[in-house]
Formats: structure tokens, C-alpha cells, sequence
């Protein structure tokens, strides 16, 4: 069991799979970065999938691809099913864009992934390509009713921004609502790769409006997600994902791992450990020790909140957010 300083056990692995995507969200790659990692100095499934038997035999029991954009990745399903061939019970989940997800969803599926997050930040088809940068919505859309058919599990991502699409936060909720879907409402999350100009929401300002249109109660958070979840009056559930709260780590089960094989203990903060020369090596117990050590040394808690804090430097499409 891997178990950091602070008591909390370490048991959800994000693994990023490429930092590249093909949006530029404002909030996250407005610009395409001054360089890509080159692709020599990625990861190949194969070494991810060592670190990830090191980390499932450690007592990893959630597993989630993301990126970048991880669709962009070619045989992505093949990964998915190499995972799921190593422990069938894994909790195996994805985050994306949705762009690509309709010719894909079926494949995903069948390869062992059981639950899907799309970002979906806006239904309107011009505030969708000011926010990504191009115009996607019909093509996410297309996406997120195909993962619905294949029998995925959906949930919805979204970034609400004031100016932007503060306005929608009710169309998307009941968009995901009458789609059995549930909603996480994500609070931007101030990092220095985003566009400058950007105010997000903060989780008071969004009850209040939330609060002009529906009845609901505090569920307070639901095991170790990051979600403070609410009810409506129907029962219908969302969260709101609120890092800027004091409490928002307590819980924090989770490290990240980026395709170019750093460990990260923390979103917020810069420091990281390469598994990659140990991997490349297959040096098991080498590989074991830096995760432990990433666990070991896992932060107490984020610092988006503090009142002396700098702006993270961390780029979201490279942790995986
Ligand atoms: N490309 C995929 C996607 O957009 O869903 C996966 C990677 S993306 C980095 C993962 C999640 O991080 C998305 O739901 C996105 O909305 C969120 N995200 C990115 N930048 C953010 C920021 N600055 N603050 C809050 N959430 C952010
Ligand atoms: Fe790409 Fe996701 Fe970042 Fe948008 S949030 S730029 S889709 S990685």
C-alpha cells in the first residue's frame, strides 16, 4: 500500500499519454508551447504499461488516461487493453476532448475502459471555437452520443469562465441531466501557460446562480473524488471541483504520471521524478523506489488558494490535469 506522510493512501494513477492535443483551450494551451517534448523521449505503452504493473502491484487501484489529448495517441486501445488483461477489476477511466471520440468509443470500450469524462465547456458552436481555438462542438457532441450508446459511462467536465460561458452553466447541467450524465463544474485553476485575461467562477459565485433556478443540498464530498457534490430536488447529482478551498486535499489520493515518465506528487507544484532511465532499464525495484519516494514526499496541499501564492507553472496539458 502506498501510503504518503500526511496518512493519506496513494491508490489513483493519472497517466498522461501525450502533452500534445488538437484544442487550444484558453485555460490550458492557448498557444501551440514553444516546443513539444520530442517524441524520442516519449514513452512507449509498452514502458508505460511496466511502470503501471509496478504501481497496480503497489496498490494502485484507479487508473485514469488523460493528456493532452490522449485520442491523439494511435493504438490507444491496445494500452487500455494491456491494462485491463494485468487486473480486470482496475477502476479504468479516461478524460478527453471528445473530438475523436466517435470513431473510437466502440474499440475503447471493448478494450476494458468503463467510464469516460468530456470536457464540454459551452453548447454554442462560436463560443466553442473561441474557448478551443477551432470549431469542435458538433464533433464532441457526435462523441460524447456515441460513448453514451457503446454503454460508457459519461461524465461532464466544465470550465466556467466569466464573459465566456458563465452564462450556460444551466444549458450544460441540464444537457448532462436529461443524458443521465453527471456534471463536474471544475474551478479554473490559475496557471501560467493559460491566457491571461481569464476569470474563472469561483464555487460560491456558481451556487448562487445555480441557485436561482434550482433547490438542492450539500452531499459534502463522496469519498476520496475531488467533487463536492450536491442534490437537486429530483435527485439529480453534480459536483464542483474547488482546489482554491482549504479542504480540498485532505483527501488527495492521487499522482500523476506524464508520457515522458515523470512522477508528480502534486498539480500545483513543479517538483516531479523521472521513472524513465529505471523503466528503460527494467529495473522493477528501481522504479518502485521513485514512486515511493513521490508518495513520500507528496505536498500536504496545493497552494492555488494561498494568499502569497504564485501563479502554478505547471501546464495542465502536460499532467493531465
Ligand atoms: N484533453 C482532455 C480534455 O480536455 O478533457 C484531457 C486533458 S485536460 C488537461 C483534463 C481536464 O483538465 C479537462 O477537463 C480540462 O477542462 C481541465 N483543465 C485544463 N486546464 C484547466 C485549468 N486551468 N483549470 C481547470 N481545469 C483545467
Ligand atoms: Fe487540449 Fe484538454 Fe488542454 Fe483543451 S484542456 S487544450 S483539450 S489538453
Amino acid at each position: 500500500m502506498l501510503i504518503d506522510s500526511y496518512n493519506r493512501v496513494v491508490d489513483y494513477l493519472r497517466v498522461s499519454v501525450t502533452e500534445r492535443c488538437n484544442f487550444r483551450c484558453q485555460y490550458c494551451m492557448p498557444e501551440k508551447p514553444f516546443s513539444w517534448v520530442p517524441k524520442e523521449n516519449l514513452l512507449s505503452f509498452e514502458e508505460l504499461f511496466e511502470f503501471i504493473k509496478i504501481a497496480i502491484d503497489e496498490g494502485v487501484k484507479k487508473i485514469r488516461i488523460t493528456g493532452g489529448e490522449p485520442l491523439l495517441r494511435e493504438d490507444l486501445d491496445k494500452f487500455i487493453k494491456m491494462i485491463y488483461e494485468y487486473k480486470p477489476t482496475i477502476d479504468l477511466a479516461m478524460t478527453t476532448n471528445g473530438y475523436l471520440l466517435k470513431g473510437v468509443a466502440q474499440r475503447l470500450k471493448d478494450a476494458g475502459l468503463s467510464r469516460i469524462n468530456v470536457s464540454i465547456d459551452t453548447l454554442k458552436r462560436d463560443v466553442a471555437q473561441e474557448i478551443a481555438g477551432k470549431d469542435v462542438l458538433e464533433n464532441v457532441l457526435a462523441g460524447v452520443e456515441e460513448a453514451l450508446r457503446v454503454g460508457l459511462k459519461v461524465k461532464i467536465n466544465m470550465v466556467p469562465m466569466k464573459g465566456i460561458n458563465s452564462q450556460e452553466i444551466v444549458d450544460v447541467l441540464e444537457y448532462s441531466k436529461e443524458r443521465g450524465m453527471t456534471i463536474r463544474f471544475i474551478e479554473y485553476m490559475e496557471n501560467s501557460h493559460a491566457k491571461k485575461e481569464i476569470k474563472g467562477l469561483k464555487s460560491k459565485e456558481l451556487l448562487s446562480l445555480l441557485a436561482k433556478h434550482y433547490r438542492f443540498s450539500d452531499d459534502g464530498f463522496d469519498g476520496h473524488s475531488p467533487s463536492h457534490y450536491y442534490t437537486m430536488e429530483d435527485g439529480y447529482k453534480f459536483g464542483i471541483i474547488e482546489p482554491y478551498e482549504d479542504d480540498f486535499c485532505q483527501k488527495c489520493n492521487r499522482i500523476r504520471l506524464t508520457a515522458e515518465g515523470y512522477l508528480i506528487p502534486c498539480l500545483y507544484f513543479d517538483e516531479a521524478m523521472s521513472i524513465a532511465e529505471a523503466i528503460k532499464r527494467r529495473d522493477i525495484k528501481g522504479a518502485a523506489l521513485v514512486l515511493k519516494e513521490v508518495v513520500r514526499t507528496k505536498p500536504e496541499k496545493n497552494r492555488w488558494g494561498g494568499e502569497d501564492a504564485e501563479v502554478s507553472k505547471r501546464a495542465f496539458y502536460e499532467t493531465g490535469g
